[in-house]
């Protein structure tokens, strides 16, 4: 069932979405050759820590409990890398997702770094994955309905020569990180009939996972971590976004649309 967030329920979701938007801005100025994504890891739950806000994905359920407050995953891997020992190098893309609940609300973002100088592929990659997001929260102002969203987004980027990953989709959020609906990044017979009316009060998080080659996926011995099939890059870009009277709000900005807008400087506690 899907929960309509009132005006008040949104402003609170807006807190909690700019503590994810500072943890954003945190491993962005951290990742660089040589840093471990253990340590960026280690930076965001130290922040959600000293803000008293609940990371979300430590313990997250599954064949073993998600170990870690963000999904670290690099090039090849699509969605749910798991921090640790690896060495980010000069040349990587590294996507970062995370999530945490403050006074009761959620927010969730991901977002794709590249580490140094990154190649070609790779940085139309970037461009294209956060186009695409970009793309679909432009559109929900012009559709009623999500599944229009989704053949505009789906394609954008396979225009663009890449594919988009259909095993996993983005959802409503709200009080719980994953509330319904579900919200595909592709169109089918399946999806159309889940299809939901866009309307102010509606909350949810769109994340597509673009992958340079095919759309095929896997999952490594882990238990978490998503591969592309074919060992190529893929990137994930992920804003939680509220549907307003006056349009789309992006709960989770990034720190330097902040900065365009005249807000910069850190989290504050207080309101
Ligand atoms: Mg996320
Ligand atoms: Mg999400």
């Amino acid at each position: 069932m899907i929960t309509l967030k009132s005006r008040r329920e949104i402003d609170r979701m807006r807190r909690a979405g700019l503590l994810v938007t500072e943890a954003h801005r945190l491993v962005e100025s951290m990742i660089q050759p040589g840093i471990t994504t253990g340590e960026l890891d280690q930076a965001v739950e130290d922040l959600f820590l000293k803000h008293h806000a609940k990371p979300l994905f430590k313990g997250f359920p599954g064949p073993v409990p998600f170990p870690a407050v963000c999904c670290i995953s690099v090039n090849e891997e699509v969605v749910h890398g798991i921090p640790g020992d690896r060495v980010l190098a000069e040349g990587d893309i590294v996507s970062v997702d995370t999530g945490c609940k403050l006074s009761g609300w959620c927010g969730d973002s991901a977002w794709s770094y590249p580490v140094g100088q990154v190649d070609e592929q790779k940085q139309k990659l970037l461009e294209v994955g956060e186009a695409s997001l970009l793309l679909a929260i432009d559109a929900i102002s012009e559709c009623k309905r999500w599944s229009e969203v989704a053949t505009r987004l789906a394609d954008y980027i396979s225009k663009n020569g890449f594919s988009s990953v259909e095993d996993f989709v983005g959802h409503g959020i709200g009080q719980e990180m994953h509330e319904d609906p579900q919200v595909p990044h592709y169109v089918d017979k399946e999806t159309v009939e889940k299809d939901f009316d866009l309307r102010p009060g509606l909350v949810i998080a769109i994340e597509p996972m673009v992958n340079a080659g095919t759309k095929e996926v896997g999952i490594t011995e882990d238990h978490w971590t998503v591969l592309t099939l074919d060992g190529k890059p893929s990137v994930h870009f992920e804003h939680t976004i509220a549907i307003t009277a006056n349009g789309p709000e992006i709960l989770t900005p990034r720190a330097s649309e902040l900065a365009k807008r005249g807000i910069q400087g850190e989290f504050q506690d207080k309101p």
